[in-house]
């Protein structure tokens, strides 16, 4: 087989076979394939696309290129979830609680943040302590023990993707569905887990803008998923505006905090709560969705859940103690950001708000970049509230960088109207 082929055949949009894009990754891993040539491909690929077969066969190939996590020895059924990326999306530091205090297995391999989007594994570093990387062993050892383990990719998952996925992002073809869905797959095929629900964020803080787009994206990333044999169910989730109030990482576990004590904010509530009924009914320990819905809610407000995050932290090495004034997770310095008219808010423009946070420190702009965990924003209101002139409509914490651009970003981002509008939250599951 020559890569040159291979080339000619995707550029004159035919259909490769499972050897095919087996070579095509396992020389390209090894480094037997130039950059070069894989960029042709890449190119030949974002004009003529590759089908649901394909796509298929992509993932599975690169799933098989590095490190697979075997979850085989902790009994039940094992759970994930996977976000494509919002601002504000806090939801796993919710939902593992909450699905371990019902007796679910949640074992979670996160991210860290990239861009404007914020990553589960910075925000669990900003409880003091907490350690985001553990040896497999003891990560099984914990899940099996406690329900749940909260980590960092370990090992050398799909590596094939990383390679791919860094000159995607230089050559203009990230923007391809079935790259993204095979990309997005290859790892979570990897984490070992039965039943995955995928959450595609869509709207103008999400990698898809439209919904027809997003649709796509989830049916392609649900059928690669049941290709390999595991529960599949995703939904699509608006994200015009952030989920729930605060942003930035301390904030999130502040917020992740109060949700889990039964005061969390309605949207922020809904989706996990949406997603973890799904995930009890695929574990086997529920048949009913309602009835799924019910008991969840239940563990939130009666404090089971929030006994189980304790649980986590302290078995992960975090304090505890620090947990009980969780203010102290956040910056000293506050601003406060007024609005500028009178009426109704109808647009939180979910980028510039996530751009506004980055500015501050809360996120990075290159992988390698720090960031501060005690920064970002409280968001005060949401779209269809009402604003007089001069309310406070978000209190940012700082340190000592981008407040002046921050609070421009702000200003641009949320739009104040005549009309009182309402968006839905979730727009369709597949299932
Ligand atoms: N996230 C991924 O992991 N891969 C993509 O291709 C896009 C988003």
């Amino acid at each position: 087989m020559h890569m040159i082929d291979l080339i000619a055949k995707k550029r004159d949009g035919f259909e490769l076979t499972e050897e095919e894009i087996k070579y095509l990754i396992q020389h390209y891993t090894k480094g037997q394939i130039p950059d070069y040539q894989m960029s042709a491909f890449l190119m030949a690929t974002y004009f003529n696309n590759m089908n649901d077969q394909e796509a298929t066969y992509l993932a599975l190939a690169m799933r098989d290129s590095g490190d697979t996590i075997d979850l085989s020895s902790i009994a039940g059924v094992k759970v994930d979830k996977h976000s494509t990326g919002g601002v504000g999306d806090k939801v796993t530091l919710i939902l593992g609680p909450l699905l371990a205090s019902l007796g679910v297995k949640f074992a979670k391999m996160s991210g860290r943040g990239l861009g404007h989007t914020g990553g589960t594994i910075d925000k669990l570093e900003s409880i003091p302590g907490y350690k985001v990387e553990l040896p497999v062993e003891r990560f099984i050892k914990q899940v099996q023990d406690i329900g749940i383990a909260i980590v960092g990719q370990s090992g050398d998952v799909a590596p094939a993707d990383k390679k791919l996925y860094a000159l995607r992002d230089v050559t203009a073809t990230v923007d391809v569905i079935p790259l993204i869905a095979s990309s997005i797959m290859s790892k979570k095929l990897a984490s070992g887990a039965d039943a995955i629900v995928l959450d595609v964020k869509v709207g103008h803080g999400a990698f898809m803008k439209t919904e027809e787009e997003a649709i796509k994206l989830a049916e392609l990333m649900v059928s690669i998923g049941r290709l390999a044999g595991k529960k599949m169910t995703a939904i699509l989730t608006g994200m015009d505006e952030p989920l729930g109030h605060k942003i930035g990482n301390g904030l999130e576990v502040y917020e992740a905090i109060e949700t889990l004590q039964g005061h969390g904010p309605e949207d922020l509530v809904y989706v996990t709560v949406e997603i973890g009924a799904h995930l009890l009914i695929d574990a086997g320990l529920e048949t009913d969705f309602d009835r799924a819905k019910a008991r969840l809610h239940e563990a939130l407000k009666n404090g089971k859940a929030y006994s189980k995050f304790l649980e986590l932290v302290q078995a992960q090495g975090g304090d505890v103690q620090a947990l009980k004034e969780p203010k102290n997770l956040l910056a000293k310095k506050t601003i406060d950001v007024k609005a500028t008219k009178e009426g109704y808010i109808v647009d939180i423009n979910a980028l510039s708000i996530g751009k506004a946070a980055m500015r501050l420190g809360a996120g990075r702009e290159k992988k390698e970049d720090s960031v501060l965990l005690d920064v970002g924003i409280d968001l005060h209101k949401k779209i269809g509230s009402y604003v007089k002139l001069g309310d406070v409509i978000a209190t940012l914490y700082v340190q000592e960088q981008g407040i002046e651009e921050a609070t421009k970003l702000i200003l641009e981002g949320v739009s104040i109207g005549s009309e009182k509008i309402e968006l839905p939250l979730i727009r369709k599951t597949i299932k």
